[in-house]
């Protein structure tokens, strides 16, 4: 008999959450605990995330509006996740809140994430077309879960068309610029307002790609920010 308890993945999957990772807590980089917070009496960290359309589709469906939709979905169906499926599980969600955890580290040790010219993170399977949904701390005993052994598309994409795509040359240069990528997105009546022509030129996932309105979303919130800070 196994040691472990089941991970009851179905219920996430159908609401759209349908990446999840299982870290044990003692296995983690100390560095990466050191932005948890207070641990005392966890022995799990989960990472979930969403990959593709159905996420969108079952926020719309749930009827949350508001300025962040996403999130609130996510911490409802998390929420209603532990109270159906782990009774007497006692949890903390980290993220959504307020807590500094390093998105893009949990997803390189999950195998997730894999760099991008435009410095999103991209996998061979999903492209770009993923995304960290909440990060939850848990006095569960699921099975570790192995990294997902992916290597990344960027290594053998000779064209390279997201380069080019940038009307801005932000990508040109081996690195990506953020003024550059900034500065043209924040002209008026920009093309690159409210999605990014790069992530959109690679053919990486492009099965998965957003719906409009989902990009739309996402690259408001980045706007919105990018007006804060230049
Ligand atoms: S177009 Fe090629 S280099 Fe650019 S993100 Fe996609 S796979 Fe990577
Ligand atoms: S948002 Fe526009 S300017 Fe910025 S990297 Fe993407 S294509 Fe280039």
């Amino acid at each position: 008999m196994s040691e472990h308890s089941p991970f009851p993945a179905n219920y996430l999957n159908q609401a759209g959450l349908n990446r999840q990772h299982v870290f044990t807590l003692s296995e983690l980089p100390a560095e990466v605990v050191a932005t948890l917070g207070d641990i005392d009496g966890y022995r799990q960290l989960i990472l979930i995330g969403h990959a593709g359309r159905l996420l969108w589709e079952c926020v719309k469906a749930s009827g949350i509006e508001g300025e962040h939709p996403i999130d609130d979905y996510s911490m409802r169906t998390v929420a209603r996740w532990f109270t159906e499926f782990l009774p007497g599980r006692r949890y903390t969600l980290l993220y959504p809140g307020e807590a500094a955890v390093g998105l893009q580290q949990l997803g390189k040790l999950a195998g997730w994430h894999h760099p991008s010219p435009f410095m999103i993170g991209i996998d061979a399977t999903w492209g770009s077309w993923f995304a960290y949904r909440a990060v939850v701390l848990a006095d569960t005993d699921f099975l570790p879960s192995p990294p997902a052994e992916r290597l990344n598309p960027c290594q053998t994409c000779q064209e390279k068309p997201c380069i080019t795509a940038c009307p801005a040359g932000a990508l040109a240069d081996g690195s990506f610029s953020l003024s550059r990528c900034a500065s043209y997105r924040l002209q008026p009546d920009s093309v690159c307002a409210y999605g990014c022509l790069a992530r959109s030129a690679c053919p990486i996932g492009s099965a998965y790609r957003y719906d409009e309105a989902q990009i739309r979303h996402s690259y408001s919130r980045s706007l919105a920010m990018l007006r804060q800070y230049f």
